[in-house]
This record gives structure tokens, C-alpha cells and sequence, in this order.
């Protein structure tokens, strides 16, 4: 048996020894898409070689130096990469190691903000239900997803509260419209404002779209809008949180623009750097910036690691390549078609509630049946079955096993690399069918 902690002490996971394009290889011989790309990483697939050039001219270069005292190549162009335009007014960045040390920067970031301008009764968070932010203490605190929480929920964070996500197909009444429900999730939002005081709350915290709770959740049109007007009445940052989403993944760069809105501080991993170096970041508007400039000057905030020279390397070759190779636009038509393709394969399997998602990031819900939407027995491993099922036939899927109103729910996301092409993906549409037909 493995020495390493897996996530389950009774079986060990297949051996991986080699990544080509959207394959693995196993130590067995066995060749596997790698249909979510790990759990919506791998952008680019295995083993590009303009990645792999650029991480050994790193290490040949120089393979650490702390920000307390040097800044780097890598870390000075790929913020020039990501930022030079200032999209959606983001001007800097900051460099971690993984989504959720992100998350733990937007939070204290976000804070710190409030004490420069001289706002230090801000002690407060709402974010949703149902969103996940990362298993760290605070990012778990500004997470809903419960069962991922209740281990830890004595020694989490009070600073949070939770608000109802956009979530249509789980939540909108049937009595209702999409603006009525997109306004009574905004009338549940300024509710928690007052409820908590609006002068005391930091930020609202949201993913644009869910990933690893719900499975590739979009909201409704103008959902966000309202959450930004609500935001802006009472003076608090809006935090969105990017790590799966981001970075081309939904078929824009940044899943916000298809919101109509822009975030004060933004979130990205993930696709950032594609899996070929840990890697995450905040994206900081500039308003914040300037604030830190007329006060302290400096984030008290920090990590060994941070901007890490090689990993900064890898992210800004990464990013180089899904601009070079235009990827997003194939992102956008690859997108459409795992979506058709889905729908024709599984859209009447009776056990199939709903399929959803954007740009390669689709995910299937399974339900026990599709007029009552309810949720199969978390003893079932549903998930997991499927993903064995999948296995068999040669592809590798992220199963979430998320909760929907404390009841388990069976999800499967499809994320594939950006590189995939027309073959790749009826490839995985065919294959998740047949899981899925096995499986179920
Ligand atoms: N935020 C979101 C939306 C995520 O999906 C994840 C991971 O799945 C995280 C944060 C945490 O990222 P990491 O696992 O890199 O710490």
C-alpha cells in the first residue's frame, strides 16, 4: 500500500506516468482522456512543449527568489500579460500557490481595504450557499458546501454568512419568472445587509459559475447585475471567485464578462497555469490599489512562495498559448458542441435532471427521477460508480458529490482541455453515455 495520504486509505488511485495531449497514460498500459482535465486544470493538456521549454529556461535562469527582496522575470510579465489593459479595472496582481490560499488573500485583502479607508467596523462576508472557495479554514468558511464543511464547522469562521445561490433548476418556483426570481434572491441579499448592518459588511463572495459543489451552475440573466447594484448601495466589494471558471474556461477570459459586471478582486487558478506549476492569484481593482497607496502601502498578507518564479513561468507560458493558439474561440466552439452532444446522448435518460453549463465546462445532474428531482442515496457512490464506469472505457471524470439543501447530490463535471477537438469531444460524449447507461 501507498505511504501517501490519498483521499481514501482503501484503495490506491491508478499510477499515472505520462500526460500527451488530453491523454494519460497509467503504469497498466492503459491510455485515458483526460475528459475534466484533473478537476477543470489541465487548460492546455499534457506535456506542451512551449510550457515545458519555458519552465527549464526558468529553473536554468533562476528557480526561487523571496518577494521580500527580489522581484522576478516571470511574475513582472505575467502580471503585464493578465492586467496591461486593466480589464474590468483590475490593475495588479498577486501570486500564490492555489485557489484557496486566493481565496484567503481576497478575504484579508478585502478587509485590509476597509481599515485604509478608515472603515474599520467592516467585519463581515456573505456568500452563498452551495459555492465552494477552498478546503483552507477561511475559505472554507466563506464555502457552502456542507459536506465539505461539517467536520470543521466548530472551529470555522463567524465572519460569514450565507445567502441563497442562483441556482434555476434546484430553486426557481414554478409560479415564478426569471426576474422574480432574480429579484427575490436580490431582496434575500439586501435582507442579510441589513440583517447584519450594511456599514459592516467587507464583501460578497460568489463564484459566476458554480463548479465543485452543484456542477457548472450558470445564474440567470441579470442575477449578477443585481448583486453588484446591491454591492455598490452599500459601499461592499464584490469578490469573484474565478479558480475553475476562469481563465477562458466559460469561453470569455473571465467568466464576469459574460455578466455584464466586474469584480473588485477576482480570483483565478486553475487555468492559470494549467496544472504545469501550483499556481493561483488575486486580480485587484484599482480603487483598491490606490487606497493602499494613500494608506499603509502595503498588504500584510504573505507566503514563501509567493510568485514563485517558475511557477510564474509556467502560468505566463500558458497564458501565452491560449492567446497565440486562440483558444477561448475554440473554447466557445467545442463548447456548444459537448453541450448538443450531451443533450442528444443523455438529454431523456430518465436518471439525467439536467444539463448544464458554458464553454467546455458542462456537468450533468442525476436525479432518482426527473418530475421529482430528488437525489439519489449518498450510499449509492453514484458518483463514484460512473466514474468507474467511465474509467473502463478510457476517460477520466471529476465527480461532485456536492449537498443540495443538506441532502446529497450527484454531479458530473466535463472540463476538457481547450485543445480538444470535434473527435475529442464526441470521444467523451459517447463514452460518459455509455458510463452513465452502465452506471446508473
Ligand atoms: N475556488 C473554487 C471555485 C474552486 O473550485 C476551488 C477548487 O476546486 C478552490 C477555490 C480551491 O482551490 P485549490 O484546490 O487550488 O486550493
Amino acid at each position: 500500500m501507498s505511504r501517501v495520504l490519498h483521499r481514501t486509505l482503501f484503495a490506491d488511485p491508478m499510477l499515472a506516468v505520462r500526460g500527451e495531449g488530453i491523454y494519460l497514460h497509467t503504469a497498466d498500459g492503459e491510455k485515458i482522456i483526460d475528459g475534466s482535465g484533473g478537476a477543470a486544470v489541465a487548460c492546455l493538456g499534457h506535456g506542451n512543449a512551449r510550457v515545458n521549454a519555458a519552465i527549464a529556461e526558468q529553473l536554468s535562469k533562476v528557480a526561487y527568489v523571496h518577494t521580500a527582496l527580489f522581484t522576478n522575470e516571470a511574475a513582472e510579465e505575467l502580471a503585464d500579460v493578465l492586467l496591461g489593459d486593466e480589464p474590468g479595472g483590475l490593475s495588479h496582481a498577486y501570486f500564490c500557490s492555489s485557489g484557496s490560499e486566493g481565496m484567503e488573500a481576497a478575504i484579508k485583502l478585502a478587509r485590509q481595504y476597509f481599515l485604509e479607508i478608515g472603515q474599520p467596523q467592516r467585519t463581515r462576508y456573505i456568500a452563498r450557499r452551495q459555492g465552494y472557495h477552498g478546503n483552507t479554514l477561511g475559505a472554507l468558511s466563506a464555502g457552502g458546501n456542507m459536506m465539505r464543511r461539517a467536520p470543521y464547522a466548530p472551529i470555522l469562521s463567524e465572519a460569514f454568512s450565507l445567502v441563497s445561490p442562483c441556482f434555476a433548476y434546484r430553486f426557481q418556483r414554478d409560479d415564478e419568472t426569471d426576474e422574480q426570481y432574480v429579484q427575490r434572491l436580490a431582496d434575500e441579499l439586501e435582507a442579510e445587509f441589513q440583517r447584519l448592518g450594511p456599514q459592516n459588511v467587507i464583501a460578497f463572495c460568489a463564484e459566476p459559475v458554480v463548479g465543485a459543489t452543484t456542477g457548472c451552475v450558470t445564474a440567470l440573466p441579470g442575477y449578477f447585475k443585481k448583486m453588484r447594484e446591491i454591492c455598490d448601495r452599500h459601499g461592499a466589494l464584490m469578490i469573484l471567485d474565478e479558480v475553475m471558471c476562469g481563465m477562458g474556461r466559460t469561453g470569455t477570459l473571465h467568466a464576469w464578462e459574460q455578466e455584464g459586471i466586474t469584480p473588485d478582486i477576482q480570483i483565478v487558478a486553475k487555468g492559470l497555469g494549467g496544472g504545469y506549476q501550483p499556481i493561483g492569484g488575486i486580480l485587484i481593482g484599482k480603487r483598491i490599489i490606490d487606497a493602499f497607496r494613500a494608506g499603509s502601502g502595503s498588504f500584510m498578507h504573505g507566503h514563501t512562495y509567493q510568485a514563485h518564479p517558475v511557477a510564474c513561468a509556467a502560468a505566463l507560458a500558458v497564458q501565452k498559448v491560449i492567446r497565440e493558439d486562440n483558444l477561448v474561440a475554440n473554447v466557445r466552439a467545442m463548447g456548444e458542441r459537448l453541450a448538443a452532444g450531451l443533450t442528444e446522448r443523455l438529454g431523456n435518460h430518465r436518471h439525467v435532471g439536467d444539463i448544464r453549463g458554458r464553454g467546455l465546462f458542462q456537468a450533468i445532474e442525476l436525479v432518482t427521477d426527473r418530475a421529482t428531482k430528488a437525489t439519489f442515496d449518498p450510499a449509492l457512490k453514484l458518483n463514484e460508480r460512473i466514474k468507474q464506469a467511465a474509467f473502463d472505457r478510457g476517460l477520466a471524470i471529476y465527480p461532485m458529490g456536492g449537498t443540495i439543501d443538506g441532502k446529497h447530490g450527484d454531479h458530473i463535471c466535463i472540463a476538457p482541455p481547450y485543445i480538444a477537438t470535434a473527435a475529442d469531444i464526441d470521444a467523451i460524449v459517447e463514452r460518459l453515455g455509455d458510463a452513465v447507461d452502465d452506471a446508473v
